[in-house]
């Protein structure tokens, strides 16, 4: 196949007006990524595309700009990671236990993507049940970094975010437990938001630890993040915890005032932070008081928790979650099964991955009896502490700010047979996560090597519009 035209739109309304103006057509657009798609396979990003679907889509919409009718979202193409359910296609979590499994309703934030007429473009690569940090733990393999294809894309949202690093799709969905929206982002240099949880409504999503998971975007601009967070928001009857709090126009942004920004200290001296990293950081908050803002040190003893205690929250709520794929009720049924328990035990076996099944024990050690308070209750506890902790600062300050990954990309295989090292790597990210707090990853510049870098900036509950604008602020100065 080949397009005729290349496009590198960072925005949707850019589109929308060249659309407009009549310079694209949404079919030329569609049939642009679908070429990129096809070009970049190599990378992996995306385990199913949508072709003849799209091509459908795209003239309808074009009907619909032309007759005035069309949604907010017309002209906008994304992916969907693989653990978000659109009704008749196939959703796998990245794992061999759902390979053959097609979604029979489509998740909530799909449904208002495409009541907005936005085109679902294919479905994207993602850690297995979205646990892992580089995408290599996917039944499908690991994805890579278009910047450097021997570098992992982070994860677990690792095709989401290569899908719009390498402009195979305009926008995408992630999904964020503990950091797989914003590390990705961090490592392939767009922008990607982990939304206040109950903010977007998780119904229809493959779950992984539901105390914690949030759908979000990952985009090349800020007012993409806003226009896709803006639909997808908002109480939804079917997930009982969304919250009914009214959706602010995050797609109006406002210019950003003088803000008063925590960074926590110890995250500058935590052991393990790459040099080029900590260097970086200390630009940007240079460069952030030197546009006007007031940039202070806050102290967080936690810090050297926060990874364990998101670890036994997570696995715990994990195995309970995991315990439906039984090949009974769902997913990858054993040929060698001849019993009841040999078909949940050689079903479970096959079907799960390394990761998965590591995960599915701890989960189950710490809620075992005689372990339960040592571990479990003991971890609801701490996840209280740094709750108040982060809360207390953020009555002082605006945002906090912290690098949102403590390497940049690293090689592929060089971390996935040491967990714990995996596991470190989400110190910055699972304190919004345990928290509830939102919190985006914006690009904030790149190593001497090229390889780029986050900033993470986490705000107040449902503060979701001033993290946006002054992130934009923030981009633009
Ligand atoms: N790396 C973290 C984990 O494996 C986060 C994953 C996620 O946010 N889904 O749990």
């Amino acid at each position: 196949m080949l397009a005729e035209k290349t496009y590198t739109y960072n925005r949707l309304q850019d589109i929308q007006s060249d659309i407009k103006a009549g310079i694209l057509s949404v079919e030329d657009l569609v049939n642009f990524y679908l070429h990129q798609i096809q070009q970049f396979s190599d990378l992996n990003a995306f385990i199913e595309v949508f072709t003849e679907e799209s091509i459908q889509q795209a003239k309808s919409i074009q009907e619909k700009i032309t007759n005035g009718t069309a949604g907010k979202l017309a002209g906008m193409v994304i992916g969907i990671k693989d653990n978000i359910s659109y009704k008749g296609h196939k959703v796998s979590a990245s794992s061999k236990m759902l390979e053959n499994y097609t979604a029979v309703y489509s998740a909530t934030v799909i449904e208002r993507l495409l009541k907005e007429d936005a085109i679902i473009i294919g479905r994207l690569n993602c850690d297995e049940f979205a646990m892992g940090a580089s995408n290599e733990t996917s039944y499908y393999g690991p994805v890579k970094n278009f910047i450097d294809p021997r570098k992992v894309s982070g994860g677990s949202s690792g095709g989401s975010a290569v899908a719009v690093q390498a402009n195979m799709c305009l926008a995408s969905l992630g999904t964020d437990t503990g950091g797989s929206i914003r590390q990705p982002a961090a490592f392939c240099g767009v922008i990607g938001i982990k939304p206040t949880y109950s903010r977007v409504s998780r119904y229809g999503v493959i779950a992984y630890a539901s105390s914690f998971d949030q759908v979000g975007p990952i985009t090349r601009s800020v007012e993409d993040a806003a226009i896709l967070l803006e639909v997808i928001s908002g109480r939804d009857e079917n997930d009982n915890i969304s919250s009914g709090k009214e959706v602010p126009q995050y797609s109006e942004l406002s210019k950003a005032a003088p803000k008063k920004i925590a960074y926590i200290e110890e995250t500058l001296n935590a052991e393990g932070l790459d040099p080029e990293i900590k260097k970086n950081i200390k630009e940007q908050i240079a460069h952030l008081k030197a546009i006007g803002h007031t940039v202070e040190p806050v102290s967080f003893e936690y810090l050297d928790y926060v990874v364990a205690t998101y670890y036994i929250l997570t696995t715990a709520e994990a195995s309970s979650n995991l315990s439906r794929y039984d090949g009974i009720h769902y997913g990858h049924r054993s040929e060698k099964a001849f019993d009841l328990e040999s078909t949940y035990k050689l079903s479970r076996s096959e079907g799960f991955g390394d990761e998965v099944k590591r995960r599915i024990m701890l989960g189950t050690f710490v809620l075992s009896a005689g372990y339960y308070d040592a571990y479990y209750a003991r971890a609801q506890k701490v996840r209280r502490l740094i709750k108040d902790k982060i809360e207390h600062i953020l009555k002082g300050y605006d945002f906090i700010l912290t690098p949102t990954t403590p390497s940049p990309a690293f090689d592929i295989g060089a971390k996935i047979t040491d967990p714990l090292e995996s596991y470190l790597a989400d110190i910055f990210t699972v304190i919004a996560s345990l928290t509830g707090l939102p919190a985006i990853s914006v690009p904030c510049g790149t190593t001497e090597t090229g390889l780029p870098l986050g900033i993470q900036i986490m705000g107040r509950s449902f503060e979701e519009d001033k993290l946006l604008s002054f992130s934009k602020d923030y981009l633009e100065k």
